[in-house]
């Protein structure tokens, strides 16, 4: 949530930023603001809306600087308007500040600042923080980057904070508690970024800020990070970003997502690539292999996620519980921490994020290791501070993930986590050859079928049309794609605003069946698989109540299929690996229905990607 960019150094800083915020701008577009370093004046200029309005906004306005800071709001305190927009300024307009996370003490500081005489001029939390600064800085005469590290000693909550002053220009000060941060560094030069897509043109040499660093970049000068909380000063630990700027455009798709969604099957080989080799029978997992023996005798598994990486989750408690015999509980991590949850010390927790950096499961993943367990990190984002704060784990590997309503990082860590319940259950001996040897082939198999079904586009679009304006939708799914069905609704939701549930099929009668009419359309996932039968059962209850029938079947299906209204047929494969291939009509059918239905697909209304606030 928000995005962070800043610049300083010989080149044009403002184009750097506008172009970056672009790249960032999946991680909010409430508002968006920049400041920049002019002589000895500080120009601000933000507005509310997207980026481009912003752009637009300065189109007249004079932009010539060499180094600002640049942000793009997703709001947590105070209405998304102008007044809110970030870069905050210090009452004498000699500090800008631009922020990422949430000040939990906020009213604490600001009734005290208040009562010194402090205006503010927005409802945001962040405000009170550049009023701080500004008060220890003229209070106790010491350099900025030191009034800024003794003022975040008094803060309670998450920040990445980007920090420019009149008195200084060209030097920036940069902050990091709960929220990513990082630098890269070019010809005399540094780019600031929430993470490698601002910077990635540029530079591929990056520092990771870590929890408590205060940094300070000006041109021609050397990296200095110090202690927030002790002022130990600390030799920057420089690295080579992983990110190609190619990941980062459209590649001739109209949406991110559409084209994320056509990625899946070099996504799904990705994330299995050097793991898997079906014909030397080998699957491993490099980065947790140190730690396999651990998971193999651990207690229990208790994955903890949110949003579709719970749904992969709970795909990963039938394949762990059913091949490596281990038992699972699949928690929100929002949930878990706060209710005092039982955590033994054989416990492995498995925390799965997409950019890494979502803050409930990092706050779980903290809570479970204080705890003394195991924690086994599952994340798209390479350096991310979920991949820091675990003992070991996997990246997916599906290349950079920008529409916000995920897909290819779903399948991605789906398949790492089928790799990972394999490669236990072999070592375990809790699965009979001939079955791991048939499952093995059938995962080789997934990206080409996944192909197969990209190619039925022009189908699912059309099926789409009958979607358009409906308000409801039911989907439904059994075992392995109960996951699914929660997942195909939630994507519907998420990009078509239409309200949509997900429910194990056999749940439908104890409740949601009184939603049945003509105007329902219910989703069913129907593919080839043990309750099959039941699920034909399930079908019929809907049409008794002259419900619509979408259903997802095998290819091949004819039972199901002359029961439907729309039919949409998938290649066969093994029964726990259907997910992979189950969501991806689903994928395709939220997409096309929200792109009728005109809405925004890559940034949906109060959405945003990597949600680095609880
Ligand atoms: N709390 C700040 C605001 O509402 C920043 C939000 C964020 O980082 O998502 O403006």
């Amino acid at each position: 949530m928000c995005g962070i960019v800043a610049y300083t150094g010989s080149n044009e800083a403002y184009p750097i930023l506008i172009k970056g915020l672009k790249r960032l701008e999946y991680r909010g577009y409430d508002s968006a603001g920049v400041a920049l370093s002019q002589g000895n004046k500080i120009g601000l200029y933000k507005c509310r809306g997207r980026v481009a309005d912003l752009d637009l906004f300065c189109s007249d306005k004079d932009i010539k600087a060499c180094a600002g800071i640049a942000h793009t709001r997703w709001a947590t305190h105070g209405e998304p308007n102008t007044q809110n927009a970030h870069p905050h300024l210090s009452e004498d307009g000699k500090i800008a500040l631009i922020h990422n996370g949430i000040v939990e003490n906020y009213l604490v500081l600001k009734k005290e600042l208040m009562s010194r005489g402090y205006k503010f001029q927005s409802n945001t939390d962040t405000e009170v923080l550049v009023h701080l600064i500004q008060d220890i800085f003229v209070k106790e005469q010491v350099p900025l980057e030191e009034a800024v590290r003794i003022a975040l000693g008094g803060v309670v909550g998450t920040y990445a904070l980007a920090i420019l002053s009149a008195d200084n220009p060209g030097q920036i000060i940069l902050a990091k508690k709960g929220s990513p941060l990082l630098i890269g560094i070019g010809d005399n030069e540094y780019y600031v970024g929430s993470d490698g897509a601002p910077i990635v043109e540029y530079t591929k040499k990056v520092v990771y800020l870590e929890d408590g660093d205060v940094a300070v970049v000006a041109p021609q000068k050397k990296l200095v990070i110090r202690n927030i909380n002790d002022n130990a000063k600390k030799r920057p630990y420089w690295q080579k970003l992983e990110m190609n700027l190619e990941q980062l455009e459209k590649d001739g798709f109209e949406h991110y997502m559409l084209k994320e969604i056509f990625e899946q099957p070099k996504a799904i080989r990705d994330s299995m690539r050097g793991r898997l080799n079906v014909q030397k029978d080998v699957v491993s997992l490099g980065g947790i292999i140190e730690y396999e023996t651990k998971m193999m005798n651990a207690r229990r598994f208790i994955i903890v996620a949110c949003g579709t990486s719970y749904h992969a989750g709970l795909v990963a408690e039938y394949l762990f519980e059913n091949i490596a015999r281990i038992p699972v509980e699949v928690e929100y991590a929002s949930e878990f921490r706060y209710r005092n949850p039982l955590i033994y010390e054989d416990d492995v927790i498995i925390a799965i994020s997409q950019s890494g950096e979502t803050a409930d499961t990092i706050a779980a993943v903290e809570l479970a290791k204080r705890k003394g367990a195991t924690v086994i990190g599952i994340c798209n984002v390479v350096g991310s501070t979920l991949a820091r704060a675990t003992n070991a784990g996997s990246y997916t590997h599906a290349g950079p993930e920008i529409g916000v309503a995920s897909t290819k990082a779903f399948t991605a860590q789906v398949t790492v986590l089928t790799l990972m319940a394999l490669s236990i259950a072999r070592k375990k001996g809790t699965l009979a050859l001939s079955e791991y040897h048939q499952i093995i082939g059938c995962l080789e198999d997934i990206p080409e079928k996944v192909n197969e079904i990209l190619q039925l586009d022009d189908i699912i679009k059309d099926i789409s049309t009958h979607f358009v304006n409906k308000r409801n939708a039911i989907y439904l799914g059994r075992g392995v794609n109960y996951p699914v069905a929660l997942e195909g609704a939630l994507k519907l939701k998420e990009i078509s605003y239409i309200h949509a549930e997900g429910y194990p099929s056999a749940e439908m009668k104890h409740g949601p069946i009184a939603l049945i009419d003509e105007e329902m359309p219910v989703i069913v996932l129907a593919t080839e698989q043990e309750t099959y039968e039941k699920t034909v059962s399930n079908i019929q209850e809907v049409i008794a109540r002259k419900g619509r029938i979408i259903s997802i079947v095998t290819k091949g299906d004819t039972l199901v299929k002359e029961m439907s209204n729309y039919c949409i047929e998938i290649p066969a494969t093994t029964e726990l690996l259907t997910p992979l291939i189950s969501c991806i009509p689903l994928q395709l059918l939220a997409y096309h229905v929200a792109v009728l239905r005109g809405c925004n697909v890559d940034k949906p209304r109060n959405l945003a990607k990597s949600v680095s606030v609880e």
